[in-house]
């Protein structure tokens, strides 16, 4: 088995960079989580872009370890915000990870901005990292738009206010298979397999 690092302590993820790798029939891959490595000092996520901050991630997790790695960086980006908060997007309310304020900060911006100008982005960028040195960085999106309230239970950070295209459900209100199968975090890891598919 060839050991893979994703650089992320967030069982989900983990669970569904696994899941993608059976669907894709992807053999002899062993991911591992950050939690089954030993601790090495997280560098904060300071890049302009999420390409950036995926790559810088990547490029620690394997001066760290010696392990092929994987990292990633996602976030909203809004049309009438000019694609903010973007790299911003866990911590646009001033509180790291305050979900809560992050979702009520944005609808309050988009107040008085009308349906058809309410479009954004979830972005994610996903980055593999090698011992030898080669480094493959990808980028995916999934557009839709905001809603005036949050809606449903599932899912985290922005997903009560935004509805995918071609939908009318936020994706807090999909189950969690609908959203990897859709979502900017899955099309970017699914990006990555046929570089995965050369380390093997
Ligand atoms: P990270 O890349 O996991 O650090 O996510 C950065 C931030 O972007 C999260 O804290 C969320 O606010 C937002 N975000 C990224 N992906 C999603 C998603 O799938 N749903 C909702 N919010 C997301």
């Amino acid at each position: 088995m060839t050991k893979v690092l994703l650089a992320s302590r967030n069982a989900k993820k983990l669970a569904e960079l696994r899941r993608i790798l059976v669907a894709e029939q992807v053999s002899g891959i062993e991911v591992l989580g950050l939690d089954a490595v030993p601790p090495f000092p997280e560098a904060p996520e300071t890049g302009a872009t999420f390409e950036e901050n995926a790559a810088a991630k990547a490029r620690d997790a394997v001066a760290a370890t010696g392990l092929p790695a994987i990292a990633d960086d996602s976030g909203l980006a809004v049309d009438a915000l000019n694609a903010m908060p973007g790299v911003l997007s866990a911590r646009w309310s001033g509180r790291h990870g305050d979900d809560l304020a992050n979702v009520a900060l944005v609808l309050a911006q988009l107040g008085d901005v009308p349906e058809e100008r309410r479009g954004a982005a979830f972005v994610c960028a996903a980055a593999l990292a090698t011992p030898a040195g080669a480094q493959t960085v990808v980028r995916a999106e999934w557009r839709g738009s905001l809603t005036r309230s949050p809606r449903g239970g599932n899912g985290f950070g922005y997903d009560p206010i935004f509805v995918p295209d071609g939908d009318t459900r936020t994706s807090a209100e999909l189950d969690p298979a609908e959203k990897d199968a859709l979502s900017h975090r899955g099309n970017a890891l699914r990006l990555l397999v046929p570089h995965l598919r050369g380390l093997v």
